[in-house]
């Protein structure tokens, strides 16, 4: 397609403080960086999937599915559950409301505009053991922690959001001080406001397996 073709059918109406001496419009020129831009973020998250794949089905994921940030869903119902229902809110750099309001965390992930779901599974004695339940959640943060670094390696910045309230300290730093880790830390995904359970079915995730299957999720969003 020619570029005179382009510019005469796709683009608005020109303002004429938007153009240059020699009639080059600036906002075309600011409107293709940013789809070259977009193209060239696309194209590097895409270039190492293959890679990324074969090392994924090395480690204990048990499933995993790309997809556009866009379509996850944040909802205030999720923050919510943590304000009345979670005894670590208010307690960690990890949790909110540290985190920032619902909106604050929608457009942060969204700056992010690609999203790795993946999952674990441990089964366990008693799933209605809210002890052993919990003790399969560190082999899963080190999972996560492993597909991170994967991206990482490949010169990919994340944003990875995992399960329940950060752990690595004894005592979190909270309110008093800054994050000691926050490199190594991985805000909640709930946290977050996303209903991730929609869209874990939204992609055909299994995450309820029945028996005394424990399942985890975490998110990775990626540029
Ligand atoms: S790394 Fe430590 S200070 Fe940071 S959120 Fe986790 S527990 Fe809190």
């Amino acid at each position: 397609m020619k570029f005179s073709h382009l510019y005469y059918t796709r683009c608005p109406p020109v303002c004429k403080k938007n153009l240059t001496e020699s009639g080059f419009d600036l906002s075309l020129g600011r409107k293709m960086w940013y789809t070259r831009r977009k193209q060239r973020r696309r194209e590097a998250a895409d270039m190492d999937r293959n890679w990324l794949e074969e090392r994924l089905r090395e480690l204990p994921v048990v499933q995993y599915e790309f997809f556009d940030t866009a379509e996850l869903t944040f909802t205030p119902r999720v923050r919510m559950v943590c304000e009345t229902d979670c005894a670590r809110y208010g307690t960690s750099w990890a949790c909110p409301p540290a985190v920032g309001t619902v909106e604050e965390c929608r457009e942060r992930c969204l700056s992010y505009p690609h999203a790795l779901l993946i999952t674990t599974m441990n089964e366990v004695d008693d799933i209605a053991d809210l002890e052993s339940t919990l003790a399969t959640r560190a082999p899963h943060e080190e999972i996560t922690r492993q597909v991170n670094a994967l991206f990482h390696s490949q010169g990919v910045e994340t944003y990875p959001l995992s399960t329940e309230s950060c752990a690595i300290c004894r005592e979190c730093a909270y309110p008093h001080g800054p994050c000691r880790c926050p490199e190594k830390m991985f805000p909640c995904v709930e946290s977050h406001g996303i209903l991730i359970v929609g869209t874990a079915e939204k992609l055909g995730i299994e995450f309820q397996p029945g028996g005394n299957i424990v399942t985890w999720f975490s998110l990775i969003l990626y540029r």
